[in-house]
């Protein structure tokens, strides 16, 4: 297992940043407020950010500065990706605000090729890389589950029948519907209470989950818009591999999160049920970096339990699995404050 020794040097959580580049959204005139100390490549580890003149400098793991390529990201987590088949349990978040790059770096465009984000490419390597070690005699079982948790209450992304589908829509709107209770075994697995679990064996087959997903996704959504800025995306893939030669067993998770938009109350001026979200959003972001910053400092009390979003990935965050926060940040003059407040939070837990 070479290829984890890098990870294990320096406990198993690490930062990376990435900046989008400016969008004709962002105004004629907007600045770059980012710039990349001492990097003449498109991947640094140093990025400045300068709000009213003041220069705010910081260090992650690495930065993926606005010219990175969908490509140049994959290829830095691709050996994370891979220790899931070894039977790690592995966690890659996207963290920051709506607008600054989170869907476009675990999505992607799926619909072209060279802009497909980290889970499409992530799922193609680990079928590729299963396939190629049915030679050594590994056979491998995949499960795949997709969830949203919205104002902490869980939503199965691939419930098939409608009524049940409709439950769900009906929790959003306050009736209590569907309840997803989450448990965790004594093998370190978490059990999702009538979640659906789909055996996959290929790449297509995920493709046509993710698209239910958010299909499923945006049907929920009749009374909100956008409210997918405002709920946690789940996917997990269960990994059982199984060597016929030598008997050996390997139980791997691949998590891919993206979260909510971590933009303050204040901005979206919120009463109401925009309050009762953002209260939801608060407490699960910052439940999150609480217990990635008691994990870094492997404090004895890891606060698990504070929100749905920590207690359902327990097992993959802490003991040997490996955690990787993506801090997506836009570069625009108007963002600064909140991408200030989200290179902070990623320094906290980095
Ligand atoms: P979020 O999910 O954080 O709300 P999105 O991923 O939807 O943000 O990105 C907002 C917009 O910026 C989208 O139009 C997206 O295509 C674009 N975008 C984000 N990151 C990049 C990037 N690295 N390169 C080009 N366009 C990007
Ligand atoms: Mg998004």
């Amino acid at each position: 297992k070479l290829h984890n020794t890098i990870l294990e040097l320096k406990g198993n959580i690490r930062v990376f940043c990435r900046v989008r580049p400016l969008l004709p959204e962002d105004g004629t005139g907007s600045d770059m407020v980012v710039s990349y100390p001492n990097s003449t490549e498109s991947l640094g580890l140093g990025i400045e950010l300068v709000q009213s003149g003041q220069q705010y400098p910081f260090t992650f793991d690495k930065v993926f500065d606005h010219e990175a390529s969908q490509h140049d990201v994959f290829i830095e987590i691709s050996q994370l990706v891979q220790s899931a088949l070894d039977g790690y349990k592995v966690c890659i978040f996207a963290y920051g605000q709506t607008g600054s790059g989170k869907t476009y770096t675990m999505m992607g465009r799926p619909d072209a090729p060279d802009l497909k984000g980290l889970i499409p490419r992530s799922l193609e390597q680990i079928f590729q890389t299963s396939q190629s070690l049915k030679d050594q005699g590994w056979k491998y079982k995949m499960q795949a589950s997709i969830l949203e948790i919205y104002n902490e209450t869980i939503r199965d992304l691939l419930a098939s029948n409608r009524s049940s589908g409709m439950d769900q829509a009906r929790t959003e709107n306050g009736v209590p519907g569907k309840q997803y209770t989450i448990k965790h075994d004594a093998n370190g697995n978490t059990l999702v209470s009538d979640l659906t679990i789909v055996d996959v064996c290929s790449v297509n087959e995920i493709s046509s989950l993710l698209q239910k997903a958010s299909q499923s996704r945006s049907v929920g959504r009749t009374q909100m818009n956008e409210q997918s800025s405002r709920s946690h995306f789940v996917f997990t893939l269960r990994i059982c591999g199984i060597n016929e030669n030598t008997e050996q067993q390997v139980q791997g998770v691949l998590n891919l999160i993206d979260l909510a938009g971590s933009e303050r109350l204040s901005r979206s001026g919120a009463t109401g049920d925009r309050l009762k979200e953002a209260q939801a959003i608060n407490k699960s972001l910052s439940s999150l970096s609480d217990v990635i910053f008691a994990l870094a400092k492997k404090e004895d009390h890891v606060p698990f339990r504070n929100s749905k979003l920590t207690y359902l990935l327990q097992p993959c965050l802490g003991g040997d699995s490996k955690t990787l926060m993506f801090v997506n940040v836009s570069p625009d003059q108007s963002s600064t404050s909140e991408s200030l407040c989200s290179l902070r939070f990623a320094a906290r837990v980095n």
